[in-house]
């Protein structure tokens, strides 16, 4: 495995850490700032995505670290030397000493064979003896699989056959760091996931690796990922919390968020309330609350940092139903998005508006479904994850007697009411059920026909999550309260049957 020194103390600092950068360019058309006030921070040994869309400033950010460019303003050390402080000479020699990079363009010398392109970091830098520097040349041709072509110049090879090559060149000077922009950028997908793979065995081999990347799926196999939108860091943490939007969304979310810091204790929305905005906990914990008739709170779920809250009022367009406050013992900062965002960014993405359905069911079942109180709350989560939620108004039909049916459903929000036809045709009413409970199970129990009639009810309108067998059998294992609350429902619908 990759090493990682995450949990390092936070007295030693980072390998890397680039604090406060400002680029400007200085255009004909005037000043463009590329980099907004970037920090970056990467341990020795970590293996770090930098992602986001084109033109966001990725490279701007890598040029900065490998001193190919200079910041306008701010501070870059690695292993605690201070580059921007040196010149053109002095950055080349430590560069030549500490640090490889690897371009989306190859840059192999034309006229050099591939084991000589090898060998010049080492003959520039006069690194090992002249005798060693051949041998060592061939043997890291060797690592990236192309000691067979080594006397070949660079455009008798493929262009994932030169990219080894640059690979093998950024290892001859043996550094510490690797930096790569887009290194596979320019390659076929079969030829881009064997280069991918070279770094993930560098990162493994303890090398500290910065890579710039288009492809979001070999970015998550990184240690971390860091998304630069509009010259700005985005929050780790509302990237992994909005995984399902895309970059140019994630990019909206950058300009329009609002962070704050809440007080430990001090309550960041309010039960009652009116909702306006939408949160995402970017640091401390968070607890939420329910607030029962006779005026007694519940804590119902507590929130770590990359986890979001607030959507139900916004997607209801009801007051909360639940109080969240920063926890007890901890400050929590959160990320602000207005409704009007919010509303947006959940219009233009059906996968977050499936994602958001989902959590929402579960956290109604959660809160509103007694019998459930004593299933873990993952367990519930893989186990009502992709069910659907089922809207009906008052006098809608939601399973008729004598039908054929393999599901059963929770009441989230509103009533049903439960009627038998009997032999004489007539039909009568025999239970009312409220949020919270369930029905349709007894045909799961029995040769799957309907045995009543279920409506909704009541005033407004009635949501149900719906899940299937096997759903309802792990349920019942899972949960003796949800078991036992099966068993005397059964028993008394069947009375009154
Ligand atoms: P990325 O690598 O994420 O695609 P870049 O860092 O190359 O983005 O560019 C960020 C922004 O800075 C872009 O809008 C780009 O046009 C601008 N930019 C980059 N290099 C220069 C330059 N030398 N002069 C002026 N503008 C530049
Ligand atoms: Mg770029």
């Amino acid at each position: 495995m990759t090493p990682n020194n995450h949990n390092l103390p936070l007295a030693s600092s980072p390998y890397v850490n680039a604090r406060r950068l400002v680029k400007v360019y200085r255009t004909p058309a005037g000043e463009f700032t590329a980099l907004k006030g970037i920090d970056l921070q990467v341990n020795r040994g970590e293996f770090v995505a930098v992602i986001g869309k084109s033109g966001s400033g990725k490279s701007t950010l890598i040029n900065m670290i490998t001193g190919i460019d200079r910041p306008t303003s701010g501070e870059v050390y690695v292993g605690g030397d201070p580059l921007h402080t040196y010149n053109e000479e002095q950055m080349a020699g430590w560069r030549g000493r500490h640090m490889g990079v690897v371009f989306q363009f190859f840059q192999l010398l034309p006229t050099l064979t591939l084991v000589e392109n090898v060998m010049l970091p080492m003959d520039i830098n006069r690194l090992y003896n002249p005798t060693e520097r051949r041998e060592r040349a061939m043997q890291l041709l060797e690592t990236v699989g192309m000691s067979a072509q080594a006397n070949k110049l660079p455009a008798a090879v493929s262009g994932g056959q030169q990219q080894r090559v640059a690979i093998a060149r950024s290892l001859a000077n043996d550094p510490g760091l690797i930096i790569a922009d887009e290194p596979t950028g320019n390659l076929d997908s079969r030829t881009a996931e064997s280069i991918f793979n070279l770094f993930i065995r560098l990162a493994a081999e303890g090398k500290t690796i910065i890579m710039v990347t288009h492809d979001e799926a070999r970015a998550a196999r990184t240690d971390r990922s860091v998304m630069i939108a509009d010259g700005e860091v985005v929050n780790e943490h509302v990237v992994h919390a909005l995984a399902a939007l895309n970059y140019d969304q994630l990019a909206e979310v950058q300009r329009r968020v609002n962070p704050t810091v809440f007080t430990p204790g001090s309550a960041i929305v309010r039960q009652g309330e009116p909702g306006e905005h939408f949160y995402i906990l970017t640091d401390g914990r968070a607890e939420v609350f329910v607030e029962h008739p006779d005026g007694h709170e519940v804590l119902v779920d507590r929130l770590a940092a990359g986890q979001y809250f607030g959507e139900m009022a916004l997607i209801s367009r009801r007051p909360r139903q639940a109080t969240v406050r920063a926890a007890i013992d901890s400050p929590a900062a959160v990320a602000a998005l207005d409704r009007e965002t919010f509303d947006g960014l959940v219009a233009d993405s059906p996968s977050l508006r499936d994602e958001l359905q989902g959590i929402i069911g579960l956290r109604q079942l959660q809160s509103q479904v007694d019998a459930l109180d004593d299933v873990d709350r993952e367990e519930l989560r893989r186990l009502t994850t992709g069910a659907p939620v089922r809207t009906f108004v008052p006098g809608d039909t939601i399973l008729r007697q004598g039908a054929l049916g393999d599901t059963f459903f929770f009441i989230l929000e509103g009533e049903a009411e439960v009627y038998v036809t009997r032999a004489d045709g007539r039909e009568t009413l025999i239970d009312r059920l409220t949020t919270g409970r369930h029905f349709g199970e007894l045909a799961l129990m029995g040769d799957r026909r309907r045995t009543a009639t279920v409506r909704a009810a009541g005033k407004g309108e009635m949501k149900a999550l719906e899940l299937d067998q096997a759903a309802f059998e792990q349920l019942q294992r899972s949960s003796h309260h949800f078991a036992a609350d099966v068993r005397d429902t059964a028993a008394e619908r069947r009375t009154r049957l």
